[in-house]
């Protein structure tokens, strides 16, 4: 079955993704962006199509758009962007949150949220949970994210205890691959950035705290079956339980562009999560999910997008 599908944040890089996936797939999609952090160049192949619409707008301003399934995916994700104006940041995600919820509301549309490791915080038990109430410092720099996503998640259960709203609530965790865009801020881009201009590679700290890195496909293919699935509402984890040391990751990436790079020291910012690995039990056990495609792989196509981008 095909559904009119709004996808908010959707020109920016899992949400062009998942867009694509959304499109190809017959139904039809309503992109709204306000291009912070995404840009037309990432849905230039569906901009314009018969099926594709797209909207430029902000979700922390009212919208009155019908559709029977909302992704909301609208917040920008890398530290670099989401600390560059944070009280912007919380209203996106609570503000946001609201809105869609009440289109949800409005025309009975099951909706998701794009929610996000970073609920743990910086996690004091390991691996993580969705049991697990996370760590979160309320004060801190990371918090207009962080306690706004995690605000964003009340709002989706009260809207669904109170009004009835149909839900998905999936908590991401380190997604990457191509339409990252270049000056992103997160480790995977400037680092690949870096070793093809062979610049520096700029570890923070001592380059010992951990993440698991899940490719694109793999986390559009767990939203679409979240969305699709009647059995459960969510928290879900989604992302790959291979884990490694940011360290480890500039090795490999040195390695794999034959880079001559040299590995640099900058400061680690603060409230940096320590060590970062899901769980994803239930994914498994509910949504019959798990990541397909290594790290090597997913690196290698990353690689080959980056090198053609700033060949342009
Ligand atoms: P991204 O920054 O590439 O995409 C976010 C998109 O939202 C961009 O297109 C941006 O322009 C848009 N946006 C931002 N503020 C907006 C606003 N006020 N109104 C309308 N549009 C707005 O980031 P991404 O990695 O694609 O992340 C997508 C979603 O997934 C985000 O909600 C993010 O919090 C969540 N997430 C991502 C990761 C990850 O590793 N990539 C991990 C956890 C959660
Ligand atoms: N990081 C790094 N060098 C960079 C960018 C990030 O060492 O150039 C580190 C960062 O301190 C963190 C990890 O890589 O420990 C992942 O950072 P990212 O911003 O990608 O995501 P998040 O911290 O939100 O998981």
């Amino acid at each position: 079955m095909t559904h009119k599908v709004l996808v908010t944040g959707g020109a920016g890089f899992i949400g062009s993704h998942l867009c694509r996936r959304l499109f190809n797939e017959g139904n039809e999609v309503i992109c709204l962006d306000n291009l912070f952090t995404g840009s037309l160049e990432n849905i230039r192949d569906l901009n314009g199509r018969e099926g594709f619409t797209f909207i430029n707008h902000d979700v922390t301003e009212p919208f009155d758009i019908e559709a029977d399934r909302i992704f909301n995916l609208a917040c920008p994700a890398s530290p670099v962007h989401y600390q560059f104006d944070p009280v912007k940041t919380a209203k996106t995600s609570v503000l946001g949150a609201m809105n869609v919820l009440e289109l949800g509301r409005k025309y009975h549309a099951r909706v998701f949220q794009a929610s996000t490791s970073e609920v743990y915080g910086d996690p004091l038990i390991h691996p993580q949970t969705e049991s697990y109430r996370g760590n979160v410092n309320p004060i801190g720099i990371r918090a207009c994210y962080d306690e706004g996503k995690r605000m964003a998640e009340t709002l989706f259960f009260d809207y669904s205890r109170q009004y009835g709203v149909d839900i998905r609530v999936v908590r991401i965790f380190n997604t990457y691959g191509p339409a990252m865009l270049e000056n992103d801020g997160r480790v995977i881009s400037n680092f690949i950035v870096q070793a093809l201009n062979d610049e520096d590679i700029t570890v923070y700290g001592d380059g010992s705290q951990t993440r698991s890195f899940c490719y694109v496909s793999d986390t559009v293919e767990a939203f679409l079956r979240m969305m699709e699935q009647n059995s459960f509402a969510g928290p879900v984890n989604i992302g790959n339980p291979a884990e490694m040391t940011v360290l480890e990751l500039a090795e490999k990436v040195i390695a794999m562009t034959g880079s001559s790079s040299e590995i640099v020291r900058r400061p680690l910012p603060s409230d940096d999560p320590t060590r970062r690995k899901p769980v994803i039990t239930q994914a498994k056990e509910k949504l019959g999910w798990q990541p397909v495609v290594p790290l090597e792989q997913g690196l290698a196509e990353t690689i080959a997008y980056f090198r053609e981008k700033l060949q342009k």
